[in-house]
């Protein structure tokens, strides 16, 4: 039984003291417990039957859990009540004072090392919370723990709403044998995509189970952004470079356009006046050979001008743009992308006056002699593995050098001008009208055989002679006809020269077919 009486009171500080314990009023249950947060550690003098109150009252307020001395605790249940009470621990109040030094110094160092612990987990958390990583601690299933402050910021996400969510969309699944960071796109709260450079740690616990995975992730968009416009710019350019083809090229404009600008969609859009026409689309909703009228223009949208050769040529258009995606600078890009289209179409357009000028003749408009006889190999190969007939006329005109003598060159130029213009009327699609050499024109008509042929060239023997050239007056022409066969396409200007020749000598003003016999000739050698 304890006493409360002074002179107990007294004797147990006494031994306290004289054992080393810096005991004071603070472990006094009795006395005065303000000064307790004074004390590393401290004793509480505990009569279950008759202070419990008061040691609970200072174990509350202790920062350090104090050391529970039992005074009367015959059968321990006073001990086993102490420390069920949160007490650091129990000594019997008989305990010698080298037993008590040693218990309350262990009390001591634990609670210093708690503290230090409490301390550092403090900093840690504060270290987390105040950094721009986003810092996350995941339990073996995959649910949240832990989420830093930075989730508010990088993913739209506030922390305390992510704890106890799994989140694959958030965080990659982690692989404890690869600790190299990676980088993945993911979703924020408001739904635009951010990339994330993560680093994961895998925890395990003794038994080599996953006890917590922890993340590091940072907010690594724009290098993303500036390496994919890189890249992207540098795709773009280099196919204008090579000179791909247009369409090609405004799909790959497209395409990447979507990913540099942020956008749902783009087109590539054709304008003719305020008419717009889509010649490529990337993206939903669009197609190509749509109309969009500048008026239709989307309101959620951009469109950025593009010129070709100084003239506005079309416009390049970015639907539902992502607001997160492009912070702010999509227009920006867009508007990049647009010289390089002109150039694109003003390059095409180069390469197109290059092929007309290296393929046609310049007096006439009509084929040269070298587009002439490429056509002509194309067509014969066609013609044998297709089996359909073709024909070739020659035209040569009757005595052209008198309209030279008479009317000077100018003029005979003019004359070969119309002939040629006559030439192509009396041509369908698909036939190639040539000028072959000076005055000689060559008529490649696919599809054709010999008897059409000769109709055709019959018409355009009518057309020479009918009709006036100006000042010049009558002409005619002479033309010879064939028909491809076994022989190909040397074989067959041959013969078409040779039936030309042969209406040359009949008397001009004639067209001739190379002769059946020979034809036939030729089908039996
Ligand atoms: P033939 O009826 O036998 O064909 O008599 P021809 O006078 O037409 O004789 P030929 O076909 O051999 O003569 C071709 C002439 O066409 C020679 C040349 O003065 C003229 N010629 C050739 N090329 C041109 C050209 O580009 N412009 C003009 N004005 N004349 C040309
Ligand atoms: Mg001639
Ligand atoms: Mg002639």
């Amino acid at each position: 039984m304890v006493s409360d009486s002074g002179l107990e009171r007294h004797r147990l500080r006494s031994r306290l003291r004289r054992a080393g314990l810096e005991v004071g009023a603070a472990v006094d249950p009795w006395g005065a417990e303000a000064q307790l947060d004074r004390v590393a550690w401290g004793v509480v003098v505990w009569s279950a039957a008759r202070h419990e109150a008061v040691a609970r009252d200072l174990l509350r307020r202790a920062p350090v859990p104090p050391i529970v001395l039992v005074i009367d605790d015959r059968r321990g249940a006073a001990a086993a009540a102490g420390l069920a009470a949160g007490f650091a621990d129990v000594v019997r109040a008989d305990a010698d004072g080298v037993e008590l030094i040693a218990r309350a110094r262990a009390v001591g160092h634990r609670s210093a090392l708690a503290r230090a612990l409490t301390a550092e987990a403090g900093l840690f958390r504060e270290l987390a919370e105040s950094g721009r990583d986003l810092l996350v601690r995941q339990g073996p299933d995959g649910a949240i723990r832990y989420a830093s402050g930075a989730a508010r910021e990088i993913l739209g996400w506030d922390p305390s709403a992510l704890v106890g969510r799994r989140a694959p969309d958030i965080l990659p699944e982690g692989d404890p044998d690869d600790p190299a960071p990676r980088v993945h796109r993911v979703r924020r709260r408001d739904g635009g995509r951010v990339w994330l450079e993560t680093t994961t740690r895998v925890l395990n616990d003794p038994a080599g189970r996953v006890r917590e995975v922890h993340t590091d992730s940072r907010d690594v968009s724009d290098r993303m952004r500036a390496e994919a416009e890189r890249a992207s710019v540098t795709r773009i350019t280099a196919a204008v470079a090579e000179g791909i083809a247009f369409d090609r090229l405004a799909d790959l404009v497209a395409r990447e356009a979507i990913i540099l600008v942020g956008a749902e969609s783009v087109a590539v859009v054709r304008l003719h006046g305020d008419e717009g026409i889509v010649l490529a689309a990337a993206g939903p909703g669009i197609r190509v050979g749509d109309g969009m009228p500048v008026s239709a223009l989307p309101a959620g949208g951009l469109a950025a001008p593009v010129a070709v050769e100084g003239a506005l040529w079309g416009m390049l258009v970015a639907h539902d743009l992502d607001p997160t995606a492009h912070d702010g600078r999509g227009r920006e890009r867009l508007e990049r992308l647009a010289p390089l289209v002109g150039l694109a179409v003003a390059n095409a357009r180069a390469r197109e006056r290059l092929v007309a000028l290296a393929t046609t003749d310049p007096l006439t408009g009509l084929a040269n002699h070298g587009a002439f006889h490429r056509r002509l190999g194309e067509e014969c190969a066609r013609a044998s593995r297709t089996g359909e007939p073709l024909s070739v006329v020659l035209i040569d005109l009757d005595h052209f050098k008198r309209v030279n003598d008479t009317h000077g060159h100018a003029a005979g130029d003019e004359v070969l001008r119309e002939v040629s213009r006559r030439l192509r009327d009396c041509g369908r699609r698909g036939d190639v009208t040539a000028r072959v050499g000076g005055e000689e024109l060559a008529w490649l008509l696919p599809s054709t055989g010999l008897l059409r042929a000769q109709e055709a060239a019959e018409r355009l023997r009518a057309a020479v002679r009918d009709r006036e050239f100006g000042v010049v007056g009558r002409l005619t022409a002479s033309l010879g006809v064939a028909q491809l066969g076994a022989g190909g396409p040397a074989d067959v200007m041959r013969r078409a020269d040779l039936a030309l020749y042969r209406a040359k000598e009949e008397g001009r003003d004639a067209c001739v077919a190379w002769p059946q016999e020979a034809v036939t000739e030729a089908l039996f050698d």
